[in-house]
Formats: C-alpha cells, sequence, structure tokens
C-alpha cells in the first residue's frame, strides 16, 4: 500500500538538484533531518532542517567517519509498521520514511591519479551504505533514493498522490539501493586487491579487471554442441579489440568464431603495411603484408591452400571489392573482418549470405589482462604486448642477416607470437611459407614447417625461420637447415645455446637473439 512521507532524512555527497528536492518536500510538509554538509546547504537556501546530531543526541565526530550510526537513525529506518511502534515509541525513535543518500564518491577518487592512500580510504562511506541498508530493507515501509535521477519522478509521484509513494515504487527502489552498495563494496574491494601492501603501489591488474562485464549476447554453444557458451565484454571495451566488432551479415557468430577472429584481429592489427591473415583452429596458416589487402591475401593463402578452407580472415585495411570478390569465389569463409569495407565489397559479400561480416574500428589500445580458468581458480596475467625493436637483435652467428633477411625474420617474429606453442614460422618477403603450431617438442614443429613449405613449393634461397622460444638442442636448427632455411630468429637462452650457435654456424646461418619470449597455449 501507498506511505505516507512525513519524515525524512537527507545525507548527500553529490548535491545535485538537493534544494530542488527539500523545497519539494518541505512544500509537502515533511519534516527535514540532515547530516552537516547537506544540513547546511538546505539551511543556506532557507528552509528549515533538523540536524540528525540533534535528534541522536550524539555529534558527528572524527572528521565525519561517525555521524549517523546510531539507533535513532537506523530504528527509525528500520522499524516495522504495525509491529514496532511500542519500541520506536519507548525508545524515543521517530520513524523515517524517506531516506535521500548518496556515496561518498570512492569511485571518482579512487581513480584519480592525484588521490593518496589516505584520501581514497576516508572516501570509503560507512554509516551511508548503513542506512542505504536499512531502508533499503524495509521497503514495506521506506523509500530510498540513492541517485539525483531518481528525484524528478520521487517529487512527480509524491506530488500526484497527495505526498505518498507506492509499493511498487517502494521496491524498485529498495533493489537500485541494493545494486548501488553491491557495486560500490566491489569497487572498494577490487581497489584495495589491487594494492601492494609493501609499498603501497597498484598492481597491473585487480578483479575488477576482470569483473564488470556485459553480456552481448548467448552462444549457440560452447566450443562443442554439448557444451553452453555467452560472449561478455569488458563493461569499457578497448577501442580496436575484438568487444568493439559490429555484424554486417552472416550466420550466428559461435564461441569458436569468436575465438579465431580475435586470434586473427590482433595478428593483423599489429603490421603498418596492408596485411591478411587467416586463421585456423586459433593459428594463423597464413599471414602475409602487401602492397594492397588484394595482393596480401594471395599471398596469405598460398602458405596453405588446404589449411585457408573455412578460414577466418582478417585484414588491417579497408577491403575493396576486387579482393572480396577473389575471396569469396575462391573460398568457404566463416569469418569476414576488417575496419571497413567498400560499398562493393559489401554487395559482393551479400551474394554469399551465410558468410559473417565483422567491422572492427582500428584503435590505439590493447586489451591489457589475460585470464584463463583453472580448475576452480583463474590464472590472470598482464597480457602479451611486448614487441621487439629491430635494435634489441643481438646477432650470435658468424654471419650476420642481411637486410631482406632481418626484414623478413621481424615479420616471422610477428607472426609467431600468435602462433600456438611450440611455434615455428617459416618467411619470406613478407609472407608465412610454412607454419609449425602447438607442438609438444620444438624439432617437430620445425619439421611440420618445412614440410608446409616444401608441399607449397614456396621454400625459395634466402627464407627465414623464427621460433616463439629458444631451441633446447640443435635438431631443430638441424630441421630448418635441410629445409633450406637461411636465418633464425629465437630468444636464446638455453643451457645449450652454445650448441645451437655452432649448428647454424655449421650451417652456414644466420641468427639473431630477441631475448624475449613469446609462448602462447
Ligand atoms: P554531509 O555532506 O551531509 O556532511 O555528508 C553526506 C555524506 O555522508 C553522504 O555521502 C553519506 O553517505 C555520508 N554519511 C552519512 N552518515 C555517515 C556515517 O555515519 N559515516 C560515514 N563515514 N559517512 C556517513
Amino acid at each position: 500500500p501507498p506511505v505516507t512521507v512525513r519524515r525524512a532524512l537527507l545525507s548527500v555527497s553529490d548535491k545535485t538538484g538537493l534544494i530542488e528536492l527539500a523545497r519539494s518536500l518541505h512544500a509537502l510538509d515533511v519534516e527535514l533531518l540532515s547530516t552537516g554538509g547537506t544540513a547546511k546547504a538546505i539551511r543556506d537556501a532557507g528552509l528549515p532542517v533538523k540536524d540528525v546530531s540533534d535528534v541522536t543526541g550524539f555529534p558527528e565526530m572524527m572528521d565525519g567517519r561517525v555521524k549517523t550510526l546510531h539507533p535513532i537513525v537506523h530504528g527509525g529506518l528500520l522499524g516495522r509498521a504495525g509491529l514496532d511502534e511500542a519500541v520506536m515509541a519507548q525508545h524515543g525513535i521517530g520513524a523515517i520514511d524517506l531516506l535521500v543518500l548518496n556515496l561518498y564518491p570512492f569511485e571518482k577518487v579512487s581513480v584519480n591519479p592525484d588521490s593518496t592512500l589516505e584520501d581514497i580510504i576516508e572516501n570509503i562511506d560507512i554509516g551511508g551504505p548503513a542506512m542505504l541498508r536499512s531502508a533499503a530493507k524495509n521497503f514495506a515501509r521506506v523509500t530510498v533514493a540513492t541517485d539525483p535521477a531518481q528525484y524528478g519522478a520521487l517529487v512527480a509521484e509524491l506530488n500526484a498522490n497527495g505526498g505518498a509513494i507506492s509499493g511498487k515504487t517502494r521496491f524498485a527502489m529498495s533493489v537500485a539501493a541494493f545494486n548501488r552498495v553491491a557495486q560500490y563494496d566491489a569497487r572498494i574491494s577490487d581497489y584495495l586487491s589491487s594494492i601492494n601492501v609493501e609499498d603501497g603501489s597498484r598492481a597491473a591488474f585487480s578483479a575488477q579487471a576482470n569483473g564488470s562485464f556485459v553480456k552481448v549476447m548467448d552462444l549457440r554453444y560452447g566450443e562443442n554442441p554439448h557444451q553452453a557458451g555467452a560472449f561478455y565484454r569488458d563493461l569499457w571495451p578497448v577501442p580496436g579489440t575484438l568487444a568493439t566488432f559490429t555484424q554486417l551479415q552472416g550466420k550466428e557468430l559461435s564461441y569458436n568464431n569468436l575465438a579465431d577472429a580475435d586470434a586473427a584481429w590482433e595478428c593483423v592489427r599489429q603490421f603498418e603495411r596492408p596485411a591478411c591473415v587467416i586463421v585456423k583452429h586459433a593459428n594463423p596458416c597464413g599471414v602475409a603484408e602487401g602492397v594492397a589487402c588484394g595482393d596480401a591475401y594471395e599471398l596469405a593463402y598460398a602458405t596453405d591452400p588446404t589449411s585457408a578452407f573455412g578460414g577466418i580472415l582478417a585484414f588491417n585495411t579497408k577491403l575493396d571489392a576486387a579482393t572480396a570478390k577473389a575471396v569469396l569465389d575462391r573460398q568457404f569463409v566463416e569469418v569476414l573482418i576488417a575496419p571497413d569495407y567498400e560499398e562493393g565489397a559489401l554487395d559482393y559479400a551479400r551474394k554469399k549470405a551465410n558468410v559473417r561480416v565483422l567491422r572492427i574500428p582500428h584503435g590505439e589500445g590493447r586489451n591489457n589482462v589475460d585470464v584463463k580458468r583453472v580448475g576452480s581458480g583463474l590464472l590472470m596475467q598482464t597480457a602479451d604486448i611486448r614487441e621487439v625493436t629491430r635494435e634489441e637483435l643481438k646477432v650470435v652467428t658468424k654471419i650476420a642477416p642481411t637486410k631482406e633477411q632481418l626484414d623478413d625474420l621481424l615479420f616471422a617474429w610477428r607472426v609467431a607470437k600468435f602462433v600456438k606453442s611450440n611455434a615455428i614460422v617459416y618467411a619470406k618477403d613478407h609472407r608465412t611459407i610454412g607454419v609449425g603450431a602447438g607442438q609438444m617438442s620444438r624439432v617437430y614443429s620445425a619439421r611440420i614447417a618445412g614440410i608446409k613449405a616444401t608441399d607449397a613449393g614456396l621454400i625459395v634461397p634466402g627464407s627465414v625461420m623464427a621460433s616463439d622460444a629458444f631451441f633446447p638442442f640443435r635438431d631443430g636448427i638441424d630441421a630448418a637447415a635441410e629445409a633450406g632455411i637461411k636465418a633464425v630468429i629465437q630468444p636464446g637462452g638455453s643451457m645449450r645455446d652454445s650448441e645451437v650457435i655452432a649448428a647454424a654456424d655449421e650451417h652456414g646461418l644466420a641468427m639473431v637473439f630477441t631475448g624475449v619470449r613469446h609462448f602462447r597455449h
């Protein structure tokens, strides 16, 4: 049933809309109680208001840490209609029918780089959430507002109903108040989880970085049809990442489509020149840079035409009509990704209505936290966004790579970062010629890359090899030399580096160390 509001407690950090609200309440003969700053603002506007400290007989103390934590206040909010009147009368507790409260700005202060830890801690509101919970729990009688955006509707309802609020509204406002408290506490917990107690520094990530997700869609199923699946994005997705996609046409995206689209897009967006990446089962099976997206596609496709069938294709430049036609006429495509499309390219894609076409606008950001679920736990790490520069490379063999080989080595290195370990990438002229992925020994990845390159007829003089981690033995180098590789890029750092370097020298190979490893599992 509707409850007439006779007494209200106002305690707000954000004073937006406060005076207007207080004036409306006063006009409805509502008695106003308030805390320090809020009471002053209301009084300054010429409206009558009682200080909570006068009502409780207790002053505000400890710089505001204790203001309203008193049975007179909480009894006034929690007292049940028809049940608690006698005990309230016995202890001189007057009912409070409306609580208008917004919390200390913890969220704002904690993200301000100028805030000290002390400032941030002081902005943890104690009495505020306590009152919100008291009022919200007692929605059977009490109305609670937590946000200036609610004041307008609140006043409208009061005015329209002779100063009363309906049960439906009280319940809705109670839910909103509990939502707000939960959100607020989560922020405090996340912030504190990210603090290093030893030196007060903040970690690269906290639970918060992985706790605020918004559902984008339910998926038909997960990795397999008997698994359920859904796609969530960060509350604030990083510009330029998969979560910012628009699907322009095609069948519903699947779990695997999205996982592969992410791998393809993250790989292709790192290149400056027009590039194409073809992904199958989370691994690139062809990558190339070209003068335009058309030749990049042709080169990427030629690496491994067998695997390219049913692939996920990503381009880092606007896709033109001719390339769209070349791709879609030639091969079955699961997903096509580009930052933009020529109208003609979209016209052409419409002829293949099943093909999922995604637009992902370029953006500077990178996803900076990776998460992996492990049996009843979570592994978190900063994302692998490390890039190796030319200057960091250390030549370790008697002969150094030529300028062309160096370019190709860096190209292969960038691709290797997106190939599952053990990753071996053979490349030449800014294109992959063979990829060995996901083997449990490095030498087999090297041999597979060699078989692929040979089968595709792409081994040519001067071809290069990238390895995502060091060679533990010389056998990987031997396999590469046998396949016709002339230069190698790898992190180095093995116990047997000297044996591996000697093998490279023996075969007349050039080899550079990056000092950086790119495991990807
Ligand atoms: P005012 O500006 O009126 O002095 O303070 C309003 C703020 O104080 C509101 O954000 C409210 O949530 C908060 N508040 C009310 N009672 C207490 C209390 O007992 N302890 C603390 N720490 N904050 C309170």
